[in-house]
């Protein structure tokens, strides 16, 4: 096994290596955490509405502990369909207005259990070249052509569906809201094209749902898409707080993904204590909109006092805000000095973004007050001009 050391080697000195280290919620201080007995402000993570915490979905997973076992036992498919699901999935289906809903472990065994279900050899993929991870390795597993159009960039995508228009079936797959960008698809561009091209258009809402739309149905529903996209898929671990995934769209889409769906036909069923949590944060995530306000109020701080302090923080407006640095030596020192300001703040290296882009990655949540966003801005300004990275 020596050649996992000398590439882990040649990995590290690039400043690529990855190690886990523990972080603690900060107890009773939610957007806070803890790291080598060291309190930070936590501008890493995807708890967007502040809802991980919240004592109404803690206490329905406590009394669902109190009630239901601590594992589902089986796969859907065998004996682990709990009455959970069906509560669940008909909540997310009349939140999405959409006539089915399925539940799925996580985004990742969503996007690339739907992927693969939906197309395979002889099909074509087209696919924003900054797609979620989940997504690229769906396309990989079905066998489908994977046709990468540069980011958002419509013309490319037009080319590549005419190139391709002989294929059995087409799958357009976009983020809504990119991950490490933070900016949004042409969702109406995107629909136009599709129908166009006769192909189907999925879209991965997970950093959309909770956040836009008036009952935080996300992106599609903010823009009055909703019904123009085949298959809907968001999760339920950043702005719900808890764990899983939900894909939604047609009836005959969810018998076809149930009969079809890898990750769901062959991994156990999600523990119920789990659902549990989900079914409250959906409540929550439906009726309290003054946490997108909130959210989209401290964004809006954040994001403007970064720019005016001289950093290129991207052109999106929702809560993640990309501080591209470059290279990825500098990167790692930037994220260290803001440690040392007590800030969580994680640097993000290639190949998880292009080479020669890596960069901090800022998200903000409704947990944070404006108090801790100024004061947080101050403190990624003074190492910013320490190291270079913006002048005065
Ligand atoms: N899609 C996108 C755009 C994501 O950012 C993520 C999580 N990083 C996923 C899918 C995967 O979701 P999960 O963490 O629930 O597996």
């Amino acid at each position: 096994m020596d050649w996992m050391n000398i590439e882990l080697e040649a990995w590290a000195g690039e400043a690529k290596e990855r190690v886990l280290r523990e972080s603690i919620p900060a107890r009773n201080r939610t957007g806070y955490i803890e790291r080598g007995g060291r309190l930070l402000l936590n501008l890493s993570s995807n708890d967007y509405l502040g809802l991980a915490g919240h004592p109404a979905i803690l206490e329905a997973m406590r009394d669902s502990l109190l009630h239901e076992a601590a594992g589902s036992g089986a796969s859907r498919l065998v004996t682990g369909n709990g009455p959970s699901f069906s509560r669940l999935e008909e909540a997310v289906a009349q939140w999405q207005q959409s006539e089915a809903a399925l539940v799925f472990a996580n985004g990742y065994a969503a996007n690339s259990g739907v992927i693969s279900a939906l197309v395979g050899r002889g099909d074509v993929v087209f696919s924003d070249r900054l797609n979620h991870a989940s997504i690229v390795d769906g396309i990989t597993l079905s066998r489908a052509e994977h046709a990468r159009y540069r980011h958002n960039d419509m013309e490319h995508l037009h080319s590549l569906l005419t190139k391709y228009q002989g294929a059995r079936r087409k799958l357009i797959v976009t983020d809504t809201v990119f991950s490490m960008d933070g900016d949004h698809a042409l969702l109406r561009k995107l629909v136009q094209l599709k129908r166009e091209h006769g192909a189907m258009l999925m879209v991965d809402e997970a950093h959309g749902s909770g956040i836009y739309g008036a009952h935080g149905e996300g992106l599609c529903h903010k823009m009055g898409l909703k019904h123009e996209v085949d298959v809907h898929m968001g999760t339920f671990s950043k702005a719900f707080g808890v764990y899983g995934a939900y894909v939604c769209g047609s009836r005959t889409l969810i018998r076809w993904l149930v009969n079809k769906a890898r990750p769901l036909i062959y991994s156990t069923a999600l523990p119920p204590v789990v659902l549990a949590g989900v079914y409250t944060a959906l409540e929550l995530v439906r009726t309290e909109a003054i946490r997108r306000v909130q959210l989209d109020e401290g964004s809006r701080l954040l994001r403007d006092a970064l720019r005016e302090a001289g950093f290129r923080v991207g052109s999106g407006d929702s809560p993640i805000i990309p501080v591209v640095i470059g290279d990825n030596d500098t990167a790692l020192s930037f994220s260290s000095a803001l440690e040392e300001e007590g800030i969580a703040a994680v640097a993000i290296r290639p190949p998880t973004v292009p080479e020669g882009t890596a960069r901090i990655r800022f998200s903000v949540s409704a947990a944070h007050t404006a108090a801790d966003l100024l004061d947080a801005a101050v403190r990624i300004r003074r190492v910013g001009l320490r190291m270079g990275v913006i002048v005065s």
